[in-house]
């Protein structure tokens, strides 16, 4: 997890917005050759000689899209990125620059400023990321980020959500579940902490759960693999709101069915003992948790023999004709059909 301990605080109207995008931005070092001017003009500038161009935005709102109290600074920077990394890498991209636009009510202070900044210079390190520009403007209650992506992708490799085939093998990276918990967690330690200043969180056991939900890694490893493993998606898409709701966007888009299998679903063991303890199904978890950030994908059945046995790796299903719609097979052997609820739902539980 990320430490991170300031004492200071400096109102940021000692600073004022140019001497504050300067401190923000000085040190940043252009690390990707496409990258022809980063911040300080009008406009960033990029080259992508053959290759086509991928834009992706989001926009993240305090206390609709995250808690301060839980979420500190410089993991919600990290995540920020992670969340538009993690839509490049879906089109089987390469990311390559970021945009970020904050806007600040005076409740914070550029020590805090500089924590969130922290979190996105070290997902651009991680990720080898160029922090290009941005805007910085002030807002009358809390902080808003906006953060945009820019990547590249050869136009044979672009994978679409619109590409599946019947037949075609359903696969998953990495498992479910963990950071819908995670928030689950810190939220009951925010109610505790509510109740009496003095408790100390007892996250221990839950700390995959708690790092899945504060510093989520867009999976950039995936698509390198199957690049390396010669492995061509035939469509996917990144798993922000759950999996049912990602698997129905392929359906779709792709105008496919699909049976997926429950006992397939990839789980971790801190994610099934903490489903145990809070009485919640793991596949409920699962299906409409969200903000896992793995990849979800369909592969052709001839690439099995070259992802099967990769731990990285799940198949969970199959995709069908259109006609015969999308359901999940349970463990008792009963279909019954795939519905998204998305988290929302889930917190009506
Ligand atoms: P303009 O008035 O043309 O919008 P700004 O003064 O807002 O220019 O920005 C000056 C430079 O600093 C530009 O390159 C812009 O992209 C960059 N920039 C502004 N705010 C941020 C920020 N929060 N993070 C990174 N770069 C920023
Ligand atoms: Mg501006």
């Amino acid at each position: 997890m990320l430490e991170n301990k300031r004492e200071s605080r400096t109102a940021l109207t000692n600073l004022g917005e140019f001497k504050l995008i300067e401190h923000l931005t000085k040190q940043v070092v252009i690390k990707n050759k496409g990258t022809i001017l980063g911040v300080g003009d009008d406009c960033a500038i990029i080259e992508n000689k053959n290759n086509q161009t991928l834009i992706t935005t989001d926009l993240l709102i305090e206390g609709v899209h995250f808690d301060l109290s839980y979420m500190p600074l410089k993991h919600l920077g990290y995540k920020a990125v992670m969340v538009n990394l993690s839509d490049v890498y879906a089109m089987n991209g390469r990311a390559n620059q970021i945009t970020v636009s904050i806007a600040l009510s005076n409740r914070f202070t550029l020590e805090a400023i500089e924590e969130l900044y922290e979190g996105i210079h070290l997902a651009c390190k991680n990720y080898k990321v160029d922090l290009v520009g941005g805007d910085t403007t002030s807002s009358t209650k809390g902080i808003l980020i906006s953060i945009t992506a820019i990547g590249e992708v050869n136009k044979e490799d672009v994978v679409y959500r619109s590409g599946a085939k019947p037949n075609d093998l359903l696969v998953v990276s990495g498992d479910l579940g963990a950071a819908y918990l995670g928030l689950q967690v810190l939220e009951r330690e925010k109610q505790v902490f509510q109740v009496n200043p003095n408790a100390q969180p007892e996250l221990e056991n839950y700390s995959y759960l708690v790092e899945r939900q504060l510093k989520p890694e867009a999976r950039k490893d995936i698509v390198e693999m199957l690049a390396e493993m010669g492995v061509r998606p035939t469509s996917m898409i990144d798993i922000s709101d759950g999996l049912s709701s990602e698997i129905l966007h392929l359906c779709k888009q792709s105008k496919v069915g699909c049976n997926l299998y429950e006992d397939k679903i990839p789980l971790d063991q801190q994610v099934i003992s903490t489903c145990e303890e809070f009485q919640i199904s793991s596949t409920t978890v699962a299906l409409s948790g969200g903000e896992d950030y793995e990849l979800l994908f369909t592969v052709s059945q001839d690439d099995f023999p070259k992802i099967k046995g990769n731990p990285n790796l799940t198949v969970i299903g199959h995709i069908t004709d259109k006609k015969e719609g999308k359901h999940l097979i349970t463990r008792a052997n009963q279909q019954i059909e795939l519905i998204a609820q998305g988290w929302n739902a889930l917190n009506k539980e």
